[in-house]
């Protein structure tokens, strides 16, 4: 087991300290290894260099000698002590929802940033002491007792983010068996009973696709900022959302978009979190994960954070198909889309998955996954004539994988549609998974095939933007085709 204690320094008030005590087990040299990237993010985030005044010492407070052998990977002389001491400071003022932040009031950590495990030790225990005032509050998905969270391996305490603060907002509610949790830190959420009612209504709608809610808690950890700001972070039984500006929160625009980011992330609960590539099962944190599935974990997400509003009865028509034509713009303007396919930019993430690139060289796995998604869901309908879509597609990907602890691959997702679906998938994947600029015809194919249209739009500055239109008169096929779509369950 190893203990760290967490706390604030008033000489270095932008940084936490960290001290971890850990067992050398009688080895004579001991591996320290940080991440280097956390889950939800496949690039490298070096962590190492958020680090200063790395100490190490034994009960006495002797020094004890160490060097680097890697970039993040520490090597500490461990002759004659069974235990030791480690001490450093982790600069926490990045407050998105994926980093570490500390203030006079708060300190929030996503723990795969600043916490190491010994090498060849992932399994073993954790336990993270907060040195706070006792009238803080603390929320995270681990188990908390006092100020005290334990995780029994280190992939639970790296995907467990923490809010430790003076002030926190909280709300809870119940659907079927689970607790779901909503923590506010930054301020006071201003529309707290719409997003509870609105919460109950999609993440019902969700899991009635996956047919159970595999945890008994689920938290919301909203992070609320003064600036312009959306972005959201998913774990196993929890997600940390960043969003602002706090004074506009209750304006409808940004109370929807709430909602978008929310529900996108509670679906990741599943796919992704639960129903994972076998590249990302185990997680190994010292370098690049690569998989060429991101069209699955975050495409089929997009595609569903949206659709659950709608379908749940939270969104309209003219809600989601707004959306969804945002997307379908920002597909539709890309040129990349001629010289790269979504495969490849999934692989690719972990060089620039994050940032807009070279002009017109790629694309992403999150707007060209969803109409991949898109695709394939109309497929289904069409296939089965409505029996069937990807929404049974997703729930049999979950109960082959979660359930029988196993990651899947792009043949195990292609044989699950084509044994739904009835028919093969194998262009659907040539072409528009590892092929390029086909994904635009079948796009148009298959709104074609609801009765819809993406209608071309230039605005004064001549930025094009597409808009989703249904016909005035769809073919009977096209009605029904649409009404099988837009069905709830
Ligand atoms: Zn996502």
């Amino acid at each position: 087991m190893i203990k760290h204690i967490v706390r604030q320094d008033p000489k270095e008030p932008k940084f936490v300290q960290i001290v971890s005590e850990i067992s050398t087990l009688g080895s004579n040299r001991t591996l320290l290894q940080l991440p280097a990237w956390r889950p939800g993010r496949y690039e490298l985030g070096n962590f190492a260099k958020n680090i200063k005044g790395f100490k190490v010492y034994d009960h006495s407070e002797k020094e004890l000698n160490f060097k680097k052998i890697s970039k993040d990977c520490w090597e500490i002389e461990t002759n004659e002590v069974a235990y030791f001491y480690i001490s450093y400071y982790y600069y926490a003022q990045q407050p998105d929802a994926g980093a570490c932040y500390v203030s006079n009031e708060m300190i929030y950590l996503n723990p795969v940033h600043c916490f190491m495990y010994v090498s060849g030790r992932i399994e073993e225990g954790h336990q993270v002491k907060f040195e706070v005032p006792s009238d803080w509050k603390i929320a995270c998905q681990l188990p908390i007792n006092g100020m005290e969270l334990s995780a029994p391996n280190f992939d639970a305490l790296a995907d467990s983010p923490v809010f430790v603060a003076a002030q926190m907002q909280h709300h809870s509610f119940s659907l079927n068996q689970t607790n779901f949790h909503f923590w506010f830190v930054g301020g006071e959420y201003p529309v707290l009973e719409r997003l509870a009612a609105d919460t109950q209504k999609y993440a019902a709608w969700q899991t009635n696709l996956f047919g159970e809610l595999p945890c008994k808690d689920f938290h919301f950890m909203y992070l609320l900022l003064p600036t312009v700001f959306r972005h959201g972070v998913e774990h196993m039984d929890s997600t940390v959302i960043a969003m602002g500006p706090l004074a506009e929160l209750g304006n409808e625009d940004v109370y929807h978009d709430f909602l978008a980011i929310s529900s996108h992330e509670l679906f990741h609960l599943w796919n992704v979190k639960r129903i994972r590539p076998v590249e990302l099962l185990p997680y190994d944190f010292t370098k690049e994960n690569y998989s060429r599935l991101g069209y699955v974990y975050e495409g089929v997400t997009t595609y569903y954070g949206d659709l659950a509003l709608w379908l749940s009865g939270v969104w309209n028509w003219e809600q989601y198909s707004a959306s969804l034509s945002g997307d379908l713009s920002k597909h539709l303007n890309n040129e990349g889309r001629n010289f790269y396919c979504v495969a490849e930019s999934s692989f690719d993430t972990w060089l620039d998955g994050y940032v807009p690139g070279v002009p017109g060289r790629k694309v992403s796995i999150y707007t060209e996954g969803l109409v991949a998604a898109l695709v394939a869901d109309v497929m289904l309908i069409e296939a089965t004539n409505g029996k069937k879509r990807l929404h049974d597609v997703m729930k049999v990907l979950y109960e082959r994988t979660w359930n029988q602890g196993v990651g899947y691959t792009q043949e195990m997702y292609q044989s699950i549609l084509e044994e739904i679906a009835g028919i093969s998938f194998s262009s659907y994947f040539s072409e528009l998974i590892e092929g390029k600029g086909h994904l635009e015809n079948c796009l148009l194919e298959s709104l074609f095939k609801l009765g819809l249209s993406a209608e071309k739009q230039v605005d004064v500055t001549g930025i094009v933007t597409y808009r989703i239109v249904k016909f005035m008169n769809p073919t009977i096929s096209q009605a029904q085709l649409f009404d099988f779509w837009s069905q709830s369950h």
